[in-house]
């Protein structure tokens, strides 16, 4: 999966807007090593943002890195409070290690949920938690809800760094 050459990305933008006529699905090309067939997408509400991001803790931190310069393991005493800039929380202060899972429970809406009892988590440990403290939950399973708005995207089709019919291009 290379990405679009950045000489042949506006091309390939302006080709996808015209034969969709929605702008596509712009999702960085290293943050997919590690999905083999597919993956699941939300777009990014940080402000000017137009990626797309995977709905998973690890790539959300990764992405608020690389792509919003948050040091996303500044977690100790000293570390100043940062501004959650996601398109309509600016009044959210926490630490910037703080703000990758802040976006995937609050912003992307991700929940474990137990299937014994249907219990809503926020975090996986929570769950794990749950299901020793509950008798009767001690053997469900969890069920992730990713949240509404989400996408699955196949990357089988992601031929050259783009998919005309899945209108993905990765950058
Ligand atoms: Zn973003
Ligand atoms: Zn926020
Ligand atoms: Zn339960």
């Amino acid at each position: 999966m290379n990405p679009v050459r950045s000489s042949d990305k506006s091309m390939v933008q302006d080709m996808l807007l015209e034969f969709n006529r929605v702008n596509p699905i712009l999702i960085a090309r290293d943050a997919l090593h590690e999905y083999d067939t597919e993956v699941r997408v939300r777009p990014c509400g940080w402000k000017g943002c137009r990626m797309h991001i995977p709905v998973e803790l690890k790539q959300v931190s990764k992405h608020l890195k690389q792509y919003h310069g948050i040091n996303t393991s500044a977690t100790s005493e000293d570390t100043e409070k940062t501004t959650c800039l996601w398109s309509g929380c600016l009044d959210t202060h926490t630490k910037p290690g703080n703000l990758s899972r802040h976006v995937l429970t609050r912003h992307l809406g991700v929940r474990w949920i137990c299937s014994h009892c249907q219990s809503s988590l926020s975090r996986e440990d929570a769950f794990r938690r749950h299901s020793l403290e509950r008798p009767d939950c001690q053997s469900a399973e969890v069920v992730v809800n990713y949240g509404d708005g989400s996408q699955v995207i196949d990357l089988v089709y992601i031929d050259g760094g783009w998919s005309a019919s899945q209108n993905v291009m990765l950058i």
